[in-house]
């Protein structure tokens, strides 16, 4: 039985991970930034214990970590997208997009090492997206943050290996959540035709190969698309 993390764990792919490990007997700690009543429900289903924490706030990171017993399982999943023309983009939200997605790596990781040094192991898993593989026309900073988490999770792989802790990345494709809900249902069709596997991802497609992470000892530093084909 493992000390879970996740990160933005009320809604979404973070709430399928905390369903998927809680469900195999894991102690379960997830984070939300504002959506109280999601988090509660979530957690009501599950057994897990909900944290209010602003993953790019380091002070609202340490204290979270403070109430958790020695994690072994860390998964960064909290995330924000904005999208619209790069001449139209607020300084505003390119910070923002790379506070929450990328620094809030920099800090859950930060705050979980004492207690991966300690235990020489440790299995951290980040999320990044297909737009940060291929780069997507209206995403560019979304884009970006999302470049930035496969190299950050490569560079961490490296570093962190002689410690016994391992950190790969699942790269989504189209997934339905509330971050595609700008989509119509037109355009979610098209995404989906244009899928090989004929279907867009649910967060459960995504928990699973969380899950398979999680357990696979001799891979580190790995960029797993789990995305149906999309971006072939
Ligand atoms: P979502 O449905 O919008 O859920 C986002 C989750 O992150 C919520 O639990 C939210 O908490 C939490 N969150 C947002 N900002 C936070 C912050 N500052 N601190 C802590 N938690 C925060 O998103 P999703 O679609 O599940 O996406 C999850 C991850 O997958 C993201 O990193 C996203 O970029 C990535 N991804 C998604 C897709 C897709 O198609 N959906 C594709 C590729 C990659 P509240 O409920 O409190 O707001």
């Amino acid at each position: 039985m493992a000390n879970v993390v996740i990160t933005g764990g009320s809604r979404g792919i973070g709430a399928a991970a905390v369903e998927r490990f809680a469900a195999r007997g894991d102690s379960v700690w997830f984070f939300y930034a504002q959506n109280e009543s999601a988090a509660r429900a979530i957690a009501e289903k599950t057994g897990a214990t909900a944290i209010r924490c602003d993953v790019s706030d380091s002070t609202a990171v340490e204290a979270a970590f403070r109430q958790i017993p020695d994690v072994d399982i860390l998964i960064c999943n909290a995330g924000i997208s904005v999208s619209g023309l790069i001449n139209q983009l607020a300084e505003e939200d390119w910070d923002r997009l790379f506070d929450i997605n990328v620094k809030g790596i920099y800090l859950c990781v930060k705050a979980a090492m004492p207690a991966f040094l300690r235990k020489h192991s440790g299995s951290i898993i980040t999320v990044s997206s297909v737009w940060g593989q291929v780069g997507a026309s209206c995403e560019a900073a979304y884009s970006a943050t999302k470049g930035a988490v496969i190299a950050l999770t490569k560079a961490l792989a490296k570093e962190l290996g002689p410690s016994g802790i391992r950190v790969n990345c699942v790269s989504p494709g189209v997934i339905l959540t509330d971050m595609c809900a700008c989509y119509d249902e037109e355009t979610l069709n098209s995404l989906a035709e244009e899928t090989p596997v004929g279907r867009n991802g649910t967060p459960m497609d995504i928990a699973k190969a969380m899950e398979y992470l999680s357990e696979a000892e001799f891979v580190t530093g790995h960029i797993l698309t789990v995305d149906g084909g999309f971006a072939l």
